[in-house]
């Protein structure tokens, strides 16, 4: 069956999963703080502030201990919506103001543009937000890769290793799964795609890959180290 869409994992997949784990999270960390303060007055961020209060019991006005709860939420990698958003606005800031750069690897961002112009339809599946999925390819170390893209998925459409998740993306794009060609580092989103129809490939970039040489070699699905080791059936 001949592919005619492309859904793509983004940590360990187009990107570094150091970028995410070692610039991102912990940039937030650091500037939520001075954000909050400096901003509590807009009307997106006072909502954010008052959502934080409401899910920690803390009153709205005690801005200080709302920081602090955000921060023991990070800490424990607590999944809070309000944390999520709050973290969307200070990522949104440090991309536009250059404070970093969304990674991506060079082979994916070639191969990826090349997908495009050969009219391949691009879609991104990743735990991140569409928000965040949208900065990162927006703000990359090769500028503007939104418009490669023809749509962005997050775990709201279902968690990344059910099958019904892949089955809602396939009638979203309007495709057969059996069109569409998922790429991730990870086996067990993987799985769920091949339940759902999907062809696959594993990517096993040295770089973020720690399964064992024989795993790798006894996948029951193609592999590839990197985007240009991609074999479009
Ligand atoms: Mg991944």
């Amino acid at each position: 069956m001949v592919i005619r869409a492309i859904l793509t994992d983004i940590e360990g997949t187009t990107s570094s999963i150091r970028f995410v784990k070692e610039v991102l999270f912990p940039y937030a960390a650091q500037e939520i703080p001075d954000f909050l303060r400096q901003r509590q007055a807009q009307p997106e961020v006072a909502a954010l502030i008052g959502a934080t209060a409401t899910e920690a019991n803390l009153p709205t006005a005690d801005l200080e201990g709302v920081i602090e709860q955000l921060l023991a939420w990070i800490a424990c990698d607590r999944k809070s919506t309000a944390l999520k958003a709050i973290q969307g606005l200070v990522w949104a800031a440090g991309y536009q103001d250059g404070s970093y750069r969304g990674h991506v690897y060079a082979d994916a961002q070639q191969r990826l543009q090349a997908w495009h112009q050969q009219g391949l339809e691009l879609y991104v599946y990743s735990s991140g937000s569409v928000q965040a999925q949208k900065l990162l390819f927006g703000y990359s170390d090769y500028g503007d890769l939104t418009p490669c893209f023809q749509g962005y998925f997050d775990t709201t459409v279902g968690p990344k290793q059910a099958r019904e998740s892949y089955e809602k993306i396939a009638q979203a794009i309007a495709r057969p799964a059996q069109e569409i060609l998922f790429l991730s580092d990870a086996t067990a989103e993987l799985e769920g795609a091949i339940a759902a129809g999907y062809q696959v490939c594993w990517l096993v970039r040295p770089e973020d890959c720690n399964a064992s040489p024989d795993a790798i070699r006894q996948a029951p699905y193609p592999t590839a180290r990197s985007f240009a080791e991609i074999n479009l059936p």
